[in-house]
């Protein structure tokens, strides 16, 4: 099953995507630790984007494009995946249906996890990030063992500046724009369906295994 999982920020598509991938037994892709990946191992790729990170600027759609394709040829993904944080526009949307055809293969499905903006507001605002692996917790709904550790590999956890409410409303309304194209690119082609994601994670899992499950 090849999967591709959208949603706003606070909507719980790291931690889903994780998950699901387990549950179907497939690969979870996501870009954040497919950059990491590179980086780490120092690869052609990894250096070039490393560039960009250093000066702080986001990495081109080309080189993350070229890390998903080199992704995709590894054996793991005969099972198929889940992809989280790509694509994430249109120009990715077509690169990626062309990496797929030229191994004639193509996404089944897209699931957008849709939250409301106070569900949004309340998970961001307490969100933790690992400054080591960049996994997330929660003050109140996934706290780390120990405060403001991380779990995995004790590094210190912190609280993004852009995590704060006043700018969550920004980064919502920027996201909804700018994924606009994109959900209407999967519609127009049958493949996008909607979840709520504002019940608890368990809740949410169900319902995509259902969502999924029903079309085998
Ligand atoms: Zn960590």
């Amino acid at each position: 099953m090849k999967i591709i999982l959208l949603g706003p920020p606070g909507a719980g598509k790291g931690t889903q995507a994780k998950t699901l991938a387990s549950k179907l037994n497939v690969a979870h892709i996501a870009t954040g630790d497919l950059l990491r990946q590179n980086v780490a191992k120092d690869t052609d790729l990894g250096k070039q984007a490393k560039d960009f990170m250093n000066k702080g600027a986001l990495v081109p759609d080309e080189l993350v494009t070229q890390m998903i394709s080199l992704r995709m040829q590894e054996a793991d993904i005969e099972k198929g995946f889940i992809l989280d944080g790509y694509p994430r526009n249109i120009n990715q949307a077509e690169s990626l249906d062309k990496i797929l055809k030229d191994r004639g293969s193509e996404i089944d499905s897209v699931i957008y996890l849709d939250a409301s903006e106070p569900v949004i507001i309340q998970r961001l605002t307490g969100r933790l990030v690992c400054s080591q692996c960049g996994a997330n917790f929660h003050i109140k709904n996934m706290p780390p063992k120990v405060a403001m550790v991380c779990d995995n590999c004790q590094a210190k956890l912190f609280q993004r500046t852009d995590d704060r409410a006043e700018t969550i409303k920004k980064r919502l309304e920027v996201y909804l724009q700018e994924s606009h194209p994109l959900i209407e690119y999967y519609k127009k082609k049958g493949k996008l369906k909607r979840v709520s994601s504002d019940e608890d994670a368990g809740i949410v899992l169900d319902k995509m295994l259902k969502l999924l499950n029903r079309e085998q």
